[in-house]
């Protein structure tokens, strides 16, 4: 039967008709029940929308084209786009204590990658946080420095702070006199040392660059520090991990000239369209962390502590426990003994528990495949509503699958029952279905 009338033939009807479509219809709505409603995810760099920040991102600027910086544009019908980047600049630039804020990154890798290119050339050196601090790939000679040109020289790590030495990274620095120096990473328990770090970075005319990426909520919501306030010149962050925004990437800046310079990089180097649909859900997101961020990002961290500390009870080995275990949204757990970190990681996703395997400070490079690690993060079991006492049930229940060695299958239904208590997001504007089904018609159809 062919479909070329136009009629409306009801969406049971075109799935039964057309294959492809209704595969296409299902692999997207069974991931989103699964995702949003059966699992307990804890991947440390994802988090979710709240309702009025996904309904407004669905806006028509995901059509528009804005190259260029507000009303400075080469091309017309951006009249309201140039109104409401400045807007969400402003908000965010709030939350940061800063007035020089850029959302034109499309991910928190091309903020690095501005924010690289613009203080050094090819054949340039950067002095970095170790990988074994945690830093990200796009810091390496494997990622974005190395795909700039830019020498990589890692700075000493310390085993027993898990975090940069920074006696060491001083003499380092100094020996080295980069043009840029990064902190900052993807496994983050503890600050890097910033204002220890930035004195020593600027006596040798380099800049400071901290990648808040995984932080970057924890901050706005003052449960982490600020690193502009203690020294960084430049702090580069994702939008969607513990700031609980739309994928996309940021920059801020301590000073404007530093700011200015970097926006002649991030368009036309690492842009051109900067998807401006994203720009509508961060100023939402903003204003909501603005109203509940500090309350948010306080509970993510006593989350992540509960958890650490439950885990440990039930018998896992928690890294860093004479340091509390953790200072950010996320805990980290050895599991070299119990199967190693590939497999862990798969047995907990059977039984719809979600987490990542991670590379542990003392794996060899050959290890990546099978790390001893698993990195966990609360700040999205934080947004459904959850506290210190589930963070007690998810430890038992990973104890279930991991210790006792229950069949993933049987565990995934009490996964699937506890999760049924913590549907509606927290920290966020809430709508009735009316307002949502309203908000839905203007984004489809202009339709008021
Ligand atoms: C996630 C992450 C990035 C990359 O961010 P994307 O938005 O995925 O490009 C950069 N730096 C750090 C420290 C990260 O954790």
């Amino acid at each position: 039967m062919a479909y070329e009338s136009g009629e409306f033939l009801g969406i049971e009807t075109l799935r039964q008709m057309y294959p492809d479509l209704d595969a296409v219809l299902n692999l997207t709505i069974t991931h989103t029940m699964w995702r949003k409603r059966q699992t307990i995810n804890m991947i440390a760099s994802e988090n979710v929308m709240s309702p009025l920040a996904m309904l407004v991102y669905l806006n028509d600027m995901m059509h528009r084209y804005a190259e260029g910086k507000p009303y400075k544009r080469f091309y017309q019908g951006l009249i309201y786009v140039d109104e409401l980047e400045v807007k969400t600049q402003e908000l965010m630039g709030e939350l940061l204590g800063t007035k020089h804020v850029d959302l034109r990154p499309i991910s928190g890798t091309i903020a690095n990658a501005t924010a690289f290119r613009t203080f050094t050339k090819p054949g340039d050196k950067a002095v970095v946080a170790p990988v074994q601090a945690g830093a990200h790939v796009s810091h390496t000679k494997f990622g974005t420095l190395g795909a700039l040109g830019i020498e990589q020289i890692e700075m000493p790590f310390d085993i027993e702070e898990w975090n940069i030495d920074v006696d060491k990274a001083r003499k380092l620095i100094e020996e080295v006199k980069p043009k840029i120096v990064t902190l900052g990473g993807s496994l983050y328990l503890f600050p890097h040392p910033t204002k220890e770090i930035a004195d020593v970075a600027h006596a040798v005319g380099a800049k400071v660059i901290h990648d808040v990426a995984h932080v970057l909520g924890l901050v706005v919501g003052g449960a982490w520090e600020n690193p502009l306030k203690l020294g960084a010149d430049v702090i580069t962050s994702s939008t969607h991990k513990t700031f609980p925004g739309p994928q996309g990437g940021i920059i801020a800046s301590s000073n404007e000239e530093d700011y200015k310079e970097m926006g002649k990089v991030v368009f036309p180097m690492f842009v051109s369209n900067h998807h401006l649909h994203r720009l509508a859900a961060m100023a939402v997101t903003a204003i909501e962390m603005k109203l509940w961020g500090s309350e948010y990002a306080r509970q993510v961290v006593r989350n992540a502590k509960a958890l650490a500390e439950a885990l440990a009870a039930e018998g896992f080995n928690v890294v860093m426990e004479r340091k509390g275990y953790t200072t950010s949204h996320q805990v980290v757990v050895d599991v070299a003994n119990l199967g190693r970190g590939t497999r862990i990681a798969k047995l907990l996703e059977d039984a719809y528990i979600i987490v990542n395997k991670n590379m542990l400070p003392w794996d060899r490079p050959e290890d990546v495949k099978d790390p001893s690690g698993l990195r966990l993060g609360t700040q999205e079991l934080t947004r459904w509503g959850m506290k210190e006492g589930e963070m007690k049930e998810i430890a038992r229940l990973m104890k279930m699958v991991v210790i006792d060695k229950r069949d993933p299958s049987e565990v995934r239904q009490k996964v699937m029952e506890f999760r049924r208590e913590f549907l509606e997001i927290h920290y966020g504007f809430k709508l009735t279905r009316e307002d949502e089904v309203k908000l839905l018609k203007i984004m489809l159809h202009a339709e008021s």
